[in-house]
């Protein structure tokens, strides 16, 4: 962690550990959890809207295979783009399924398709959120992904300006709802920033970074690439791999530190620790103290809050 700044704690698709991911139930109970931003991936509807879901597709997450059985794409996945806001609105939302969608992902959380669950938009979770943040004078904030940019191009939207569009709607003032932007593509973070976004923004880092977009001949994870994504980037996003292996620190933390990026990693679930990891809330500690990231994804906003208060330098503000 850079002296100065808070160690934040992003609810990754909600407090998806207890309740099916990106419902606004899953987002209300991060919200009293103590997360400091609650995480929406974005992905564009036939009819533009911009929907809160993970994957392109919405068959892992939703009854729309038993309620539109013919609507699948060649590939066999129902998506998004081909159904009307409207039409995704009457869906029922299910904890995540496995490919044969019968199977939950993870066994343990809120039993699959029970309960009453709704996809909502961009703008439904930014009203939920300000309403939160009023009602409790907190500034818990957005923290926003978009979603296979080049896919959505092809597609025939302008994915990164239709969600510039929607925050400017919105008039959210920084200081009580802040706002990060997130994306995989490097391409697509270099062009907001060139557009004069206002928002800081995160370069999020696969596992194998290099097939996801143009690097401009760098390796992302290099002291260069490093230091050329700190001209237009606030952040990088890595997976956790790249940042604790083997029980230990890669280094990549001070080495980003040191060309002025913060670091946020994912993804951290008590349910899927990494291999040789016992304790959930062990490894939490370790990343926030001896790591010093900046920020993590999880799906446990409760613990990750928990582990960082409880840790003897004090908690959000401290050094
Ligand atoms: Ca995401």
């Amino acid at each position: 962690m850079i002296a100065g700044r808070p160690r934040l704690v992003i609810a990754h698709r909600g407090a998806s550990g207890y309740l099916p991911e990106h419902t606004q139930e899953a987002k209300a109970l991060a919200f009293g959890q103590g997360a400091d931003f609650l995480e929406q991936d974005i992905v564009a509807t036939r009819d533009d809207a911009l929907l809160v879901v993970h994957d392109l597709h919405l068959d892992r997450v939703t009854d729309v295979v038993r309620r539109y059985p013919h609507r699948a794409r060649a590939d066999g996945r129902w998506y998004a783009r081909d159904f009307t806001l409207a039409e995704i609105r009457e869906l029922e939302v299910t904890e995540r399924l496995e490919a044969d969608g019968r199977n939950a992902v993870f066994p343990g959380r809120f039993p699959p398709r029970q309960g009453r669950f709704r996809l909502h938009t961009l703008a439904d979770e930014i009203t939920l959120l300000t309403g939160l943040n009023r009602a409790t004078s907190r500034g818990v904030g957005l923290y926003v992904e978009l979603k296979h940019p080049a896919w959505h191009r092809n597609e025939g939207i302008d994915l990164g300006a239709a969600v510039v569009a929607c925050l400017a709607q919105a008039e959210l003032s920084r200081q009580a709802t802040p706002v990060w932007l997130q994306c995989f593509d490097p391409g697509e973070l270099r062009a907001l920033r060139a557009g004069g976004t206002e928002w800081p923004l995160v370069q999020l880092l696969a596992r194998e970074p290099a097939g996801q977009g143009d690097w401009q001949g760098h390796d992302p994870l290099s002291d260069e690439g490093l230091a050329a994504l700190a001209r237009h980037v606030d952040a990088i996003g890595p997976w956790l791999g790249h940042v604790w292996r083997d029980g230990r620190d890669t280094g990549l933390t001070a080495r980003a530190h040191a060309a002025g990026l913060a670091v946020h990693p994912w993804t951290l679930r008590a349910d899927r620790l990494p291999d040789g990891e016992q304790d959930f809330m062990q490894l939490l500690r370790r990343l926030w103290q001896d790591v010093g990231v900046d920020a993590l994804f999880t799906d446990f906003p409760d613990m990750a809050v928990a582990a960082r208060d409880s840790l003897t330098a004090g908690g959000r503000g401290s050094t």
